[in-house]
C-alpha cells in the first residue's frame, strides 16, 4: 500500500518554511490507518517488548493501537504539566519550537523492555528526549517505530546501534 497518497502535506505550517506532513487524512481512513497499524507490528513483532511508550500527542495515535494489536502496555510521554502523579521531566528541541516532556515516575519498571512509537521522525529531538526519560526511569529502549520518517534531516544518525523502522520515507 502506498501511504504516502494518504498523507496530505501542508506547505508553511506551522511556519514558513516547513512543509508539514499531515496523517489526519490517513487516519481518517480505517482500513488504511489499520494497514499502518499492521505493517508496523509486522516489523517489529519479533522483538522481545514489554511496553510501548509514545509522546504526545501523534504518538498516541500510532503508539496506543500498536500495543494493543502486540498485546502490550502503552506508556503516555506527556507535555510537562499534564500527568497527575509525580513524574520527571526533560526539555527538548523541536524541528520548530521547543518544549518539556514528562513521565510517571512508576510508568516503567527497571529492566523493562521499551518499544518507542511516534507518528513521524525529524531532527530525532522528541525521540532523544523520550530515551533520556525511560533510561532514567531503568528502561531498556529495543526500538523505535514511526509511521514517516524525514530521511532529509537524517534523525537516524542520532541514534547508532537503536533499531529505527518506518512506513514511508520522505
Ligand atoms: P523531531 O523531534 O524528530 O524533530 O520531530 C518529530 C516530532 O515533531 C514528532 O513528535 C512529530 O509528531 C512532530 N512533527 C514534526 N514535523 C512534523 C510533520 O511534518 N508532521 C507531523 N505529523 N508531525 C511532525
Amino acid at each position: 500500500m502506498n501511504f504516502k497518497e494518504y498523507i496530505r502535506v501542508i506547505p508553511d505550517f506551522p511556519q514558513p518554511g516547513i512543509r508539514f506532513k499531515d496523517i489526519t487524512t490517513l487516519l481518517q481512513n480505517g482500513p488504511v490507518y489499520k494497514e499502518a497499524i499492521e505493517q508496523l507490528r509486522q516489523l517489529v513483532k519479533d522483538k522481545e517488548i514489554d511496553v510501548i511508550a509514545g509522546p504526545e500527542a501523534r504518538g498516541f495515535v500510532i503508539g496506543a493501537p500498536l500495543a494493543c494489536a502486540l498485546g502490550v502496555g502503552f506508556i503516555p510521554i506527556r507535555k510537562s504539566g499534564k500527568l497527575p502523579g509525580e513524574t520527571i521531566e526533560a526539555d527538548y528541541a523541536l524541528e520548530y519550537g521547543k518544549d518539556k516532556l514528562a513521565m510517571h515516575k512508576d510508568a516503567i519498571k527497571p529492566g523493562q523492555k521499551v518499544l518507542i512509537a511516534d507518528d513521524l521522525l525529524a531532527t530525532g529531538g522528541t525521540i532523544q528526549t523520550s530515551i533520556d526519560l525511560i533510561k532514567q526511569l531503568g528502561g531498556e529502549i529495543v526500538g523505535a517505530a514511526f509511521l514517516i520518517e524525514l530521511s532529509y534531516l537524517d534523525g537516524r544518525s542520532k541514534f547508532d546501534g537503536l533499531d529505527v523502522v518506518s512506513l514511508v520515507q520522505y
